[in-house]
């Protein structure tokens, strides 16, 4: 499974439930404190299950209890603790649900793999085997307590870590999940990668509650058996959703009337580009805006250095302006780069592209 930055986890957490982008989410764009991390304004796996009746269940680190809003969760158990010892808490009060099937969605949170990540040497130490190993044994005991001829286990995690430990960038390590689901409604085999925001459309088709509002994923189809009425509704509830998402996203962005004019087909490829098209004229229009006192000012400070030609330091400040002109020139207008992490790919593709320049 792949994602995309920042590759923190309130982010990731937040497009997994939502399956929607950070962009369009309106989740935290970086990991806050507890006490200022926003409740989902956007639809999510939860609500959606919670409001066709099923029985929900979250155990894990405390964020979640910012992030999912809490009268779509029917059984909980949230944390501060990261490490193993926080685990065996989650696990404790996570197993009894699975053995007495007291709730149709639950999601389990082992986070020590994570925490060995940060604190204890990073994914190259024995201590990150060691707690990878430990979550493997909780594994084990939850899919002991599940029959899999009726239930589904999805195992997935929402970063990777770089090999010095942490995350957060668009390092490709960061971005890559892994991705793995079993059991009831499970076509077995190896299917092509899969995007985070897959995930919770997939998860709602199986579950046959609503594709989650703001989705800007989809079905993944191929690995799954699904009843006959799910997949006759499936393509009308998907044109209707990401249409919904469409209108919504050009009446934010004040794009309404070119919106439908660009779409060609309600497919989920087609309405994502339409959006992205949408985005970057909105984006470019802005830059324009501001390129102007932008261009003023710099008009005012060559000329202020013109007058100061006779000075030794001219010809270097000079070439210095006209090195970061030519950048921005580069990087904005003909690459049409943004000015955040999501346009560098690494530090070599942003000195190579310096050095060029
Ligand atoms: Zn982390």
């Amino acid at each position: 499974m792949h994602s995309q930055p920042p590759s923190f986890s309130e982010p990731g957490y937040s497009t997994i439930l939502t399956g929607a982008w950070p962009e369009i989410n309106d989740g935290p764009t970086f990991n806050l404190d507890y006490e200022d991390i926003p409740t989902f304004t956007q639809d999510n796996l939860f609500s959606s299950a919670h409001r066709s009746g099923w029985t929900t269940a979250v155990s894990g680190y405390y964020w979640f209890e910012k992030l999912i809003p809490q009268s779509d969760i029917d059984l909980s158990f949230y944390t501060p603790g990261e490490d193993s010892a926080a685990d065996i808490e989650v696990m404790k009060a996570a197993m009894p649900w699975l053995q007495n099937d007291e709730a149709q969605l639950v999601l389990i949170h082992i986070d020590q793999v994570d925490y060995a990540g940060h604190h204890e040497g990073g994914p190259q130490s024995s201590n990150w085997d060691a707690a990878a190993t430990r979550a493997d044994t909780m594994l084990t005991e939850v899919v002991s307590a599940m029959d899999l001829s009726k239930d589904t286990l999805v195992v997935f995690s929402d970063h990777g870590q770089i090999d010095a430990g942490g995350h957060g960038g668009q390092d490709s390590d960061c971005l890559l999940e892994p991705f793995v689901i079993v059991g009831a409604g499970v076509n077995p085999g190896q299917y092509p990668d899969i995007q985070m925001v897959d995930l919770a459309p997939t998860l709602s088709a199986l579950l046959g509650i609503n594709l989650p509002a703001s989705t800007q994923g989809e079905v993944k189809t191929d690995m799954l058996t699904l009843p006959e009425d799910v997949l006759i509704a499936l393509p009308a509830a998907t044109s209707d959703q990401q249409l919904g998402l469409l209108s919504a996203y050009a009446s934010a962005i004040g794009k309404e009337t070119t919106s439908l004019k660009l779409l060609k087909s309600n497919s989920v490829a087609d309405t994502q580009s339409v959006i992205n098209e949408l985005r970057s004229q909105k984006l470019f229009g802005e830059r324009v805006i501001r390129a102007i006192p932008t261009g003023i000012l710099l008009a005012v400070a060559i000329t202020l250095l013109l007058r100061q030609r006779k000075n030794k330091s001219f010809s270097w400040v000079l070439g210095g302006i006209l090195f970061v002109a030519l950048f921005n020139l580069r990087y904005l207008f003909l690459d049409r780069k943004v000015y955040s992490l999501s346009s560098i790919i690494s530090q070599t593709d942003l000195i190579v592209y310096i050095a060029t320049t």
